[in-house]
């Protein structure tokens, strides 16, 4: 039967919202056995917020959006969604009864039933023609109505992750929890999933928790980044405050190509060939590491300047890369330029710091 006789009044313009929700966690803890997976964990996720969880794989991420779905109890704490305790020590909400939607990496369609079916899955608790409407209105929203009657199998791999957003989507959680939802996308087409999902997510208002290990990734969607390490937000922040202001060298290493020297620490300063900088020092550690943004640093031809020699370039498209031995320095030093052509290997330079391009941390570079 031809799409538009199934039901003339399917609109093919906006996703209804959802009521936004306030998220909270507070003191979560995650045990197995002797190893914690989430620990003092506190979070506050504003109504319609997105929020991206960034880190290395093991910090707690999958497991936070399985307690904040319900799959999975916290060893402590409690979390709640607009100041209701879903989950804490005198209360255990159902995931059925949470409003939270969850989008898994690999998509998990069902392969045995339609695309219609498919997305109408997460409406079970409507009548089946009120469920089709309305699943035919978000593969409408998501460009894919045409194939409502086929099977999944078909789709390439973006219109598949569309698929699984549509299905988590279409009953309007208030919450969306999104398990690094582009991994398995190729690079050309990651881009402009973000930016269709991100239009989704701020249509319905859902509060959304996305999971990924690309720091490009975090800054394109979130409106802020909570950095995790080891069970805990080791920072949470907008991009650009992260950038500018790492609290810890493993957050700097995230949104910065940076070279980093270690120094001793000597009355609270460090004394490099560039000058001496304030340093913090590490309790019992007299080490600080001085980093060095790779596009903080200058060259010039003449001048005042330390004195240096380019060791390589390497063209990389949009940017250049030189690698600059610097009297002072025994590691050669990686600089950024938008154009190569004047610079080549064996170049004397003069070598200066462009200003607030450095960063000073405890502790030594590991
Ligand atoms: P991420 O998603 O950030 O990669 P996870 O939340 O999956 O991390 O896991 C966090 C830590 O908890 C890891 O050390 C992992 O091995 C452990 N973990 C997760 N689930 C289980 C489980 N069911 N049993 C035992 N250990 C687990
Ligand atoms: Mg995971």
């Amino acid at each position: 039967m031809p799409l538009q006789h199934v039901s003339p009044s399917v609109p093919s313009g906006r996703a209804g919202a959802s009521f936004a929700a306030q998220l909270t966690y507070e003191n979560v803890e995650r045990r197995y056995g002797d190893t914690y997976a989430l620990r003092d964990f506190n979070l506050d996720v504003a109504p319609g917020e997105v929020v991206c969880l960034l880190g290395p794989s093991g910090c707690g991420k999958t497991t936070l959006l399985r307690i904040t779905a319900g799959i999975e109890k916290p060893s402590a704490g409690r979390m709640l969604i607009n100041a209701n305790e879903m989950a804490g020590p005198n209360r255990f909400v159902p995931p059925e009864q949470r409003g939270v939607g969850l989008m898994f990496q690999d998509f998990a369609l069902f392969p045995h039933l339609t695309i219609l079916d498919n997305v109408a899955f997460g409406l079970k608790g409507l009548p089946k023609d009120e469920a089709k409407t309305q699943a035919l209105a978000m593969l409408a929203r998501v460009g894919l109505q045409s194939y409502a009657q086929n099977y999944p199998h078909i789709l390439s791999g973006g219109q598949q992750q569309r698929i699984a957003l549509a299905r988590a989507i279409v009953p309007r959680p208030a919450v969306m929890l999104m398990d690094e939802p582009f991994s398995g996308l190729d690079v050309q087409l990651r881009q402009s999933m973000q930016e269709e999902t991100l239009a989704l997510l701020r249509e319905t208002r859902a509060t959304t928790l996305i999971v990924t290990h690309h720091p490009e990734e975090a800054m394109r969607l979130g409106d802020r980044i909570a950095v995790m390490d080891q069970g805990r937000i080791i920072q949470i922040d907008k991009a650009e405050m992260l950038y500018e202001n790492p609290n810890a060298l493993f957050v700097a290493r995230l949104f910065s190509e940076i070279n980093e020297i270690s120094y001793t620490v000597k009355s609270g300063q460090i004394d490099t060939p560039f000058g001496s900088f304030p340093a913090p020092e590490a309790s019992n550690n007299p080490t600080a590491t001085l980093c060095i943004r790779e596009r903080g640093i200058r060259l010039s031809k003449s001048g005042d300047g330390l004195p240096g020699r380019i060791l390589h370039k390497k063209f990389l498209g949009d940017i250049g890369l030189l690698e600059v031995g610097i009297q002072g320095f025994e590691e050669p030093l990686r600089t950024r330029v938008l154009d190569l052509t004047d610079w080549n290997r064996g170049d004397e330079v003069f070598v200066n710091l462009a200003p607030g391009q450095t960063l000073v941390f405890p502790g030594e570079k590991l």
